[in-house]
């Protein structure tokens, strides 16, 4: 029998994570090393002499006597909640296989759904912003999709009303298996959006295979070679055998966050689209996800208050 790669790799255990990140001093340090990993520096000046001022858990910078903490300027910056927790909650999304909704991260790690839901929304954010900084390349099948709508019978429900279209673009090796995937809502399926998304989210040289929809020539405007497949939009379309992750991908999307999360406000279906990927994406590694994390989230900026205040009204 062969085992399946990615159900039976090592992982990471949560008896694991108490063992290394079970204390605040644990974590602090732990966090320091990801954000500092030669030393601390200001991030102000850059200068690397400076003072703690221990009662308040604050670095001071000898030079222009800036002051920062552990967490100012990262995506933690300002929580109230213990390292301890936070961990918890990067751990159980990390290491989850479909998801995590906000009321279950409410019961795991002890919080309001209020807290619950901006965690969520800011480790989804990180995710989001670390994929974004990675262009796919290679060959790659592109495909357009729409949330919110049914597709059934191969029918592809281009340009229905009150659904939010989405591009998705796998990379596949050789034998046509998915290397890494990403999902972005754009404005409509037109050649000028298709171009835009393509020049921040495909690296030039790369192939793109996608159906005949005209649109999708937009990305030679990204310096990319387009090969289009007509596939007659029918219930064979789907079955084409250079779609098949492709479909398969949207197929698992769509179930994984209908499954945990049940209904989800267009406004935040980017990030809901980005957690999926970044997990499917990084699902040979589930063992170090933790610390991959962190080393990213302390290099993403805070996450506005105009955003989770938006979040919070559409919770
Ligand atoms: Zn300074």
């Amino acid at each position: 029998m062969i085992k399946n790669k990615t159900q039976f790799q090592a992982g990471y255990s949560l008896f694991e994570l108490f063992q290394d990140y079970g204390s605040e001093e644990q974590c602090g340090q732990a966090l320091f090393k990801w954000r500092w990993p030669d030393g601390f520096f200001c991030p102000e000046c850059g200068a690397e002499q400076h003072s703690k001022i221990k009662t308040r858990q604050l670095y001071q910078c000898s030079r222009c006597h800036h002051q920062t903490s552990l967490t100012s300027g990262t995506i933690f910056e300002h929580t109230k909640l213990p390292l301890t927790k936070w961990f918890l909650a990067i751990h159980l999304i990390t290491q989850a296989k479909t998801g995590v909704s906000a009321l279950s991260l409410k019961r795991q790690i002890g919080v309001s759904y209020n807290t619950a839901w901006q965690i969520k929304q800011k480790i989804m954010q990180v995710m989001k912003e670390r994929d974004d900084s990675k262009p796919l390349n290679g060959i790659i099948q592109l495909d357009d999709a729409y949330w919110g709508g049914e597709q059934r019978g191969g029918k592809r429900g281009r340009g229905s009303a009150n659904k939010v279209p989405f591009v998705a673009a796998v990379s596949v090796d050789e034998d046509g298996h998915p290397i890494a995937m990403n999902m972005h809502v754009v404005k409509g399926f037109r050649l000028n959006e298709v171009a835009k998304w393509a020049k921040h989210h495909l690296q030039p040289g790369s192939t793109v295979i996608s159906d005949g929809l005209s649109c999708f020539s937009g990305v030679k405007e990204a310096e990319c070679f387009h090969l289009s497949i007509v596939t007659g939009g029918g219930p064979d379309s789907v079955s084409k055998e250079e779609f098949t992750w492709i479909n398969t991908m949207l197929g698992n999307v769509k179930n994984a966050i209908t499954g945990t999360y049940h209904a989800v406000n267009p406004r935040h279906l980017p990030r809901y689209l980005a957690e999926f990927c970044y997990r499917h994406n990084r699902r040979f590694q589930l063992e170090d996800m933790l610390p991959r994390f962190c080393y990213i989230a302390v290099r993403t900026p805070p996450m506005p208050s105009r955003l989770l205040k938006l979040a919070e009204a559409y919770g």
